[in-house]
Formats: structure tokens, sequence, C-alpha cells
């Protein structure tokens, strides 16, 4: 493993989930934490976010567990954690948000601790886009800058939102959010547009369809989603898969072709990975092992002669 660490911001949340499998309340969960879990199986992680007094200490140590670097989460003394509730029905490739408590990330600033600032591998998970700025705007030197992001953001700040896509490499969206942001159905369109307001990479999750990772013409890149009979929990998969790419290519330390597309690979593993089992239970015993055999089988699954 190279030693470029992955600085990754976003939700640190609770969420109370419903899917046909079973329900959770408040389980750890949100989109800066399934990425940097994922991220942290190939890479350094250092994480942005902030939490209320409510935060279990069992979420930290689990955290701390996969040595993700902790000095940039505040613990707001008073402060309620950012809660979501959503619930999957029919074929779970899209959520149903039935509760966004911003809480502790209404007044959230964030400061990036000094050992921060130098991180070339940033991530920018789903979370108010100003944050997201305001985060871009600390670190300088990164070399490789992806973002995510959600209908909340696309229908509320869609002015920053797309402020965030001028300004990074690769933007991570699903193939709803993707139309609802341009209004153009056709998503190789879509994907086009995006590039053009600078991003080089657009890389469209399409759920259980696996995800399409567009660049130049010539270079377009699809993967399958990994076939898994039972799905417990879809919550997580795009921050996962986002989180495994963003991880591995920092790891690999090389931003060539070849590698961007394992790191498809990989944040399908990833994310295939974490559906089997509600909040980011199935990470706590995943083993590289497991990581490397499963991404030997997607490869077999594509593999013609
Ligand atoms: P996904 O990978 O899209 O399934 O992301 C699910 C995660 O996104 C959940 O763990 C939520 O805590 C988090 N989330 C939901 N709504 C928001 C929001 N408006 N801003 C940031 N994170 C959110």
């Amino acid at each position: 493993m190279s030693s470029n660490p992955v600085l990754i911001v976003g939700s640190v949340a609770l969420d109370s989930v419903r899917t046909p499998s079973g329900t959770t309340e408040r389980a750890l969960g949100g989109a800066a934490v399934y990425s940097s879990v994922a991220a942290s199986f190939f890479a350094p992680v250092r994480i942005v976010g902030v939490v209320g007094e409510d935060f279990p200490k069992k979420h930290i140590d689990f955290l701390r567990s996969r040595d993700i670097d902790l000095q940039g989460l505040q613990i707001i003394s008073g402060g309620q954690t950012f809660h979501w509730a959503g619930s999957y029905e029919g074929d779970l490739n899209q959520a149903d948000t039935l509760a966004t408590e911003l809480n502790v990330f209404q007044d959230f600033r964030p400061e990036l601790p000094d050992a921060y600032k130098s991180s070339q591998y940033v991530f920018l998970a789903n979370i108010d886009p100003e944050l997201q700025l305001k985060v871009l705007d600390q670190v300088p030197d990164a070399k490789l800058k992806a973002m995510d992001t959600m209908d909340f953001w696309i229908t509320g700040k869609s002015e920053a939102l797309l402020e965030v896509i001028r300004r990074v490499d690769i933007v991570f969206i699903n193939d709803a959010e993707i139309r609802l942001l341009t209004g153009i159905i056709n998503l190789t369109k879509a994907a086009a547009h995006l590039r053009s307001l600078g991003p080089k990479y657009v890389i469209v999750k399409k759920g259980e369809h696996g995800a399409m990772m567009y660049c130049d013409e010539k270079m377009h890149f699809a993967a399958a989603s990994y076939p898994l009979e039972e799905v417990a929990d879809p919550t997580g998969a795009g921050d996962s898969f986002a989180g495994g790419f963003m991880g591995y290519l920092a790891g690999s330390g090389r931003l060539v072709k070849e590698n961007l597309r394992r790191a498809v690979i990989y944040g399908s593993t990833l994310a295939s990975y974490t559906v089997q089992e509600f909040s980011l239970n199935r990470f706590r015993n995943l083993t590289r092992t497991e990581i490397a055999n499963r991404y030997e089988e997607f490869r077999q699954m594509v593999w013609v002669d």
C-alpha cells in the first residue's frame, strides 16, 4: 500500500432505514462513514465531519479500528448528530427519504487540521455543496478531487453544486440524479454535458445495473454490479463504491487509465459487500482476501477470449 492518504468530507450520520429485509434505528451511517471505511481497505483515510454528543463511542472506536484519522471529526457538546431516515421498496434502487435532520451540520464550518491541508486525494462525499467548497478552498495541492451528491442538494442548492462540479476532476452521481441535475434523459448526453463543465470523468451509478465511467470518447468503461440474490440494505452502496474507487487509486498512487478501470471494479466490489448487511456491518469483518477474490470473480464475469 502506498502512503497517499485520502481526505474525505461528508455526512457522518445515524440512519433509520427500512427495507423488505428489516429495519434499523439510528444505526451508524453517513456518506463520509461508508466511503471512509471502504477506502480504508486500500489507503490511509482522513475524515472531516461533525457529530453531536449523542454519537455512540462504539462508532468512534470502530472508525479508529479501521485506522481512520479522526482529527478532523468535530464533536459538538450538547449537539445532535445528523439523522437520515429512508425506506426502500420493490427493486431497492431508489430510497424514499422520510426525514433529513441536519442538526450539527447546519452550523458546521470545516476547518482542516494543518496536517490535512497537503492532501492530494480528496473525496467530497455527499453533504451541503457549500461545505464541499469550503474544503476545496483548503486543499490547494490536491491532484485528484472527486465529489458525490444527491437529489436533496440538487434541488436545494444547485448553484453551489454546479460550482463544486466545475472545480473537481471526477463526479460520482446516480442515474436519477444526473437526469434531475441536467434535465437530460439520455445518460451519455447528460454525462457529456457535465464533462463540458470541467470534470474529466463522470461516473454514473446505476444501482443493481452497475456503473459507467464516461471519459474521453474512446475510453468509456462499463462495470456490471456483482450478482447477488439477497440484498439486505442498499444504503451506502454509492458511497462505498466511491470510497473503494478513491482508496484504490490513492493506494496505487498512479493515475493511469488501467488503474481508473481497476478502481471502478474495486468500487463495485466494496459496494457489493456493503449491501449484504445493514449499516456498515459487513465491513466489520471484511478482509483483503475476500476483496481480492471478489475482484477476480468480477474480472472473470467479463472475460471473453
Ligand atoms: P447512498 O450511498 O446514496 O445510499 O448514501 C446513503 C447515506 O447518505 C446515508 O448513510 C445517509 O446518512 C446519507 N445522507 C442521506 N441524505 C443526505 C444528505 N442530504 N446529505 C448528506 N448525506 C445524506
